[in-house]
């Protein structure tokens, strides 16, 4: 493994683990629910996850473990992880070599948004950011404990950046954990614009929200909110 591997694997652990706090700091995954994974730069078919049982506000580098495309788990001595973990997280990481992570959890907006089974509407800065770059998955199986299923989510997500699962929640990915983390935390916004705002929202037009992708919806829009939500959660 050279230097920049080295340096750039603890980059994502580090990542990962403010990632997982930051969730915490929001009261998500309080339950166990929901993960956050990042690709290995040296073992790129591997990712790392947070073994099981270790609530998020308390996670360390110490407490990853490093999850192999077979489901093997190696990094820890009592190592177990989420079965759904490995089902959701795989089969996207295998389809999509540009993602070095992915966010999921369920949240007080995204999982009752995803009950209606339909992409965020232009309703919010926040929503734009995922004009046109986004997805459903309806099928309905609520518990992704199958890599068969997994395979469908990757497919429903093709190369999009946000995946809302119907009546399950929302799933971001990024090729940083900063991207995947910090666009998780939009997307859960513009879902509690949707719910607090209700059918009388006003949806702007696709041009609008075009534009104001531009802006929002760059890649480092989501490393600049995970920057800020690091300096304001942690
Ligand atoms: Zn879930």
């Amino acid at each position: 493994m050279s230097a920049d591997e080295e340096t750039e694997r603890s980059r994502r652990q580090h990542d990962v683990v403010a990632g997982y706090r930051i969730f915490a700091s929001y009261g998500w995954g309080d339950d166990g629910s929901g993960h956050i994974s990042a690709r290995d730069p040296e073992h790129s078919e591997s990712f790392w996850l947070l073994r099981n049982r270790v609530a998020f506000r308390d996670a360390t580098v110490a407490d990853l473990v490093l999850v192999g495309p077979d489901g093997s788990v190696s990094g820890h001595d009592e190592v177990a992880i989420n079965p759904a973990a490995f089902c959701i997280h795989a089969p996207i990481h295998r389809a999509r070599p540009d993602v070095v992570s992915i966010a999921h959890t369920h949240t007080g907006y995204g999982t009752p948004f995803a009950a209606w089974c339909r992409p965020l509407r232009a309703t919010s800065q926040e929503a734009c950011a995922f004009h046109d770059d986004q997805a459903v998955f309806d099928g309905e199986e609520l518990d992704v404990v199958d890599l068969m299923v997994g395979a469908r989510l990757a497919a429903s997500l093709g190369p999009r950046r946000l995946l809302v699962m119907a009546n399950h929640g929302l799933l971001t990915v990024g090729a940083t954990v900063g991207q995947a983390v910090g666009f998780f935390v939009l997307a859960e916004r513009a879902a509690e614009v949707e719910i607090k705002a209700g059918a009388g929202a006003r949806v702007v037009s696709d041009d609008a929200a075009a534009s104001v992708r531009q802006s929002v919806g760059q890649a480092s829009s989501g490393d600049d909110s995970f920057t800020w939500l690091c300096r304001t959660r942690l």
